[in-house]
């Protein structure tokens, strides 16, 4: 008898079988992956021991003590802040927009210089929302922020338009009237000394893991099993659940593309990103900076470049892995569907993560979300 089938051991089902388990239930976690730690997933490069980040840099920050202590509990952080930098046609802009960016870019010098710059040459919006992220960036920083910095980014990122992409992408990024690069606001922020696949093993320490099985035939395979379960977790996507019965939702994926460099500082930052919109690459990733400490011996750089692609799901040729989800007003409107039958259809199955809730949220979200549903289930988390 399990208690608890958590399909998917990325960051909410491992935090929820983890949990489960501290409150005496049995707990099977099964992952169509050949790894567990979903797309936090990060091992060491054979070729110069630098600890790689596979899926794309991920940095964790929040604000809320409960989860910094909970994922503490599981891993030793180093202390890293996150200052990315962006090229535009061989210049350099400071990220997040800051002073820093406002300086290189008009020349100004101080915050009321920069706010009275904006005010001249930025649309005023306030009589109508703006409709779509290109407004909503114009609207917040004008033209020719938006003409160096968002749009060529955003439109190769997402593969659409700037003018057909919903306005809340561009809230993710923050917007400064301080002389500070630290990308993220939060009052935690770090990385995990031994990598996030440690600490996601550490939360998963004796409880059986299954890896390359796929959930639809696992259940047809333990029908048993799976009906004698008290709740099935469920973190992979929601439309394939449903056997997209309303239609496939839109995400985003990434490729990357790895190089060893015979040098030991490439970039003099862990991430770039590339403005333009015929640079092909968004960003480009150095992974010893993550832990410039742990990494200072090493002799060698590994290098990532990252491309956005179209999501190509498992019945193509070539499946990719789905990264973002993309959520504009159709694919929104599809996903509340699912939602309304994942209520009324499976009562017995908690829907959680990026995938299964359709939502582009940060690490500490996920946890916020899974802590929520451990306490729906158990009461307290232990
Ligand atoms: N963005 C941009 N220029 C940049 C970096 C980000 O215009 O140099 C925009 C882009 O629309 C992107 C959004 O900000 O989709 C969020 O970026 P973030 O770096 O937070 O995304 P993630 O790290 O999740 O890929």
């Amino acid at each position: 008898m399990i208690d608890y089938i958590i399909v998917g051991a990325g960051l909410f089902g491992s935090v929820f079988a983890q949990q489960a388990t501290a409150h005496g239930k049995k707990c099977l976690v099964i992952d169509k992956r050949t790894h567990i730690a979903g797309n936090i997933y990060t091992k060491i490069d054979n070729n110069t021991g630098i600890l790689k980040h596979v899926y794309g840099p991920h940095i964790f920050h929040t604000s809320d003590e409960i989860v910094w202590n909970y994922v503490n509990n599981y891993a030793k952080f180093s202390l890293f802040i996150n200052s990315p930098i962006a090229i535009y046609k061989s210049e350099i802009y400071n990220l997040p927009f800051n002073m820093n960016t406002f300086n290189k870019l008009w020349g100004v010098v101080t915050p009321y210089e920069a706010k009275e710059y904006i005010k001249r040459n930025t649309v005023d919006f306030s009589t109508k929302r703006p409709k779509n992220l290109e407004e909503q960036a114009i609207a917040l920083v004008g033209m020719e922020l938006y003409t160096k910095l968002i749009k060529g980014y955003t439109e190769k990122q997402w593969g659409k338009p700037c003018n057909s992409l919903p306005a809340s992408i561009i809230n993710r990024l923050p917007l400064r009237f301080n002389y500070d690069n630290n990308y993220f606001c939060d009052t935690y922020q770090g990385i995990p000394k031994d990598g996030y696949t440690k600490m996601i093993q550490n939360m998963l320490t004796g409880i059986p893991v299954e890896l390359e099985t796929n959930y639809l035939e696992f259940a047809k395979h333990h029908s048993k099993l799976v009906k004698n379960a008290k709740k099935i977790i469920y973190t992979g996507k929601l439309d394939e659940y449903f056997n997209y019965c309303y239609g496939k939702l839109d995400y985003r994926s990434l490729k990357f593309e790895d190089k060893v460099l015979d040098m030991d500082n490439y970039q003099g930052v862990a991430v770039v990103n590339f403005t333009e919109k015929n640079i092909k690459q968004t960003r480009i990733i150095e992974h010893r900076h993550f832990d410039s400490k742990f990494h200072s011996s090493i002799d060698k750089t590994l290098i990532s470049y990252e491309y956005p692609e179209e999501y190509r799901d498992e019945n193509s040729e070539y499946p990719n892995d789905p990264y973002y989800p993309v959520n504009d007003k159709s694919n929104n409107c599809i996903a509340e569907q699912y939602k309304m039958l994942r209520k009324n259809v499976s009562p017995n199955v908690i829907f959680g993560g990026r995938l299964a809730e359709y939502k582009y949220y940060d690490m500490d979200k996920v946890i916020v979300s899974a802590i929520r549903a451990v306490k729906m289930e158990f009461g307290t988390l232990k």
